[in-house]
């Protein structure tokens, strides 16, 4: 085993549980990496006990001294980038270089949370004469993020740094597939001097997840992973009067004009279907190929081949996703759609029991198709056709997710069209995974979402505080 097993985070040590363990085995060739506790209620109440502690002090600092931790761990992320990103690519199966994005992008977080007091300097009105109104940002107490497999490092950083930063204290509930890295980032929060007890790892599954949901001394939870998932989990939490917002999975469509810059078109489309394997919520799914584009399509299969599995195209996390991402591609050609590129059967000389998939273009794809509507998760890209723009967005629009939406023209109208009637959070115009830099906010629409608002940018600070309103008035 390389590393030793893990146990949970609680206070700023580690905590062993009393819960049984399993297996974290690497995608990359098999190894086994570590392993993990399936941890129990009783050890919960444990790391909100002292999240609970832990807040009175923390909640009490200034924004400006609870920054400064921040910035230290800015630092100490960018220090220790290239190992930490090594431990990404050793859990997630991504490749090195992509591990690294992660990274730069949680930096690009926690720089967003380092700039709070320059964002919420509060307002002040004299609203009456010798009356002022004046409002302040105050955190929740105990808060909760619950975490998918497919970003180890940048989707806790999502919530992380601006929760914190807030002022809230935290449990944190890292994907049991990727364990080490939660652990990683507890140890380098300690580092940059956070006190003991404002951060906490408690490792699990869906039982963690639910007493999470239940727990009556946590006030928020913010969720990311597959929409039953996502709807169970916003429909629990707020049951229980918990602030939440869940955020699912997505099915995102990439509509291509006939007058779309070729190269750029197709280089952008396979790497939006393939990048970290197909495994991100803003994947292309389906390529909806609007008139006579046949010339774009074989550059997209063209530069697609040239991904190859184990050298710049990674491995999906497990022998179980393999096995359902092959099974779509198997039923999908059953059903009539053509298999230009065939991913599957792949694998990788030395890696032999790593979980790859090839990169895979199927045309001629319909509606009517289960991989028409069902979200693959894999390097998988559909092609739809259609005979104009109307038919493209009337497809993408009866999607019940809304995650992300493309389009490649060069004709201004046609990209306004898109960005006006598409059914989606996230637009691209020329841009095949349209993530929003910070400070502007990430967040779908639809089935992609439950809850209200971004779950970054400059609208996480409502979900992370609530505000106080304050009437003054001295008399003489
Ligand atoms: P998942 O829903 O299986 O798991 C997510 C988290 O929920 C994990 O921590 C897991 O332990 C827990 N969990 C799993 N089953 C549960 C259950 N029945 N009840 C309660 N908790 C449960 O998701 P995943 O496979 O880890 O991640 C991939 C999914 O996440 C994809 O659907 C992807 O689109 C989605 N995703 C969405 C976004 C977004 O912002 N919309 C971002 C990243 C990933």
């Amino acid at each position: 085993m390389k590393y030793t097993p893990l146990a949970n985070y609680i206070n700023g040590s580690p905590c062993a549980s009393e819960g049984e363990t399993i297996e974290v085995t690497s995608p990359v060739n098999g190894d086994l990496l570590s392993t993990v506790p399936l941890s129990s209620p009783v050890d919960l109440d444990s790391a909100v006990a002292a999240a609970e502690a832990a807040f009175p002090l923390w909640s009490s600092l200034t924004l400006r001294q609870r920054c400064d931790i921040f910035y230290r761990y800015r630092q100490l992320l960018q220090d220790n980038m290239e190992d930490l990103a090594c431990v990404c690519h050793e859990e997630n199966g991504k490749t090195l270089d992509e591990s690294r994005a992660e990274f730069l992008k949680a930096i690009e977080l926690t720089e967003l949370a380092c700039s709070l007091p320059n964002i919420v300097s509060g307002e002040v009105l004299e609203v009456s004469p010798g009356f002022d109104c004046s409002i302040r940002q105050f955190p929740l107490g105990v808060v909760s993020c619950i975490t998918p497999f497919n970003f180890p490092i940048m989707v806790p950083h999502w919530t992380i740094p601006m929760a914190l930063a807030s002022g809230n204290t935290m449990v944190f509930k890292p994907s049991e597939q990727v364990p080490i890295s939660g652990n990683r980032i507890a140890e380098l929060l300690s580092e940059a001097g956070l006190p003991d007890g404002v951060f906490n790892v408690v490792h699990g599954d869906k039982s963690i997840v639910e007493a999470i949901c239940d727990h009556p001394d946590i006030e928020a939870v913010t969720f990311v992973g597959s929409t039953p998932v996502a709807k169970a989990v916003y429909a629990r939490a707020t049951s229980t009067f918990k602030r939440a917002l869940a955020m699912g999975g997505a099915k995102n469509h990439l509509i291509v004009m006939p007058d779309a810059d070729v190269e750029h078109t197709a280089s952008n489309v396979a790497a939006s279907a393939c990048g970290c394997a197909g495994q991100r919520c803003m994947a292309a799914a389906t390529m909806v190929a609007v008139g006579e584009v046949d010339h774009i399509v074989d550059e997209v299969v063209a530069q697609s081949q040239a991904l190859v599995p184990g050298e710049n195209l990674g491995a999906v996390i497990s022998a179980a996703a393999k096995t359902r991402i092959e099974q779509y591609i198997t039923e999908a050609e059953s059903q009539g759609a053509t298999v230009l590129l065939d991913g599957r059967g792949v694998t990788v000389s030395g890696c032999e029991e790593g979980t790859y998939v090839g990169p895979t273009v199927l045309d001629n794809v319909t509606p009517d198709m289960n991989i028409a509507s069902a979200e693959v998760f894999g390097p998988v890209l559909s092609i739809i056709r259609t005979s104009d723009l109307s038919e493209a967005l009337e497809l993408e629009n009866a999607s019940p997710y809304g995650n992300a939406a493309v389009v490649y023209t060069q004709d201004g109208q046609t990209a306004r069209d898109v960005t006006d009637r598409a059914s989606a959070g996230m637009i691209g115009v020329n841009v095949g995974v349209p993530v929003p830099r910070e400070p502007f906010g990430f967040g779908g629409w639809n089935d992609s979402r439950f809850g209200v608002g971004d779950i970054t940018g400059r609208g996480s600070i409502q979900f992370w505080t609530q505000s106080k309103k304050i009437t003054s008035h001295w008399c003489d």
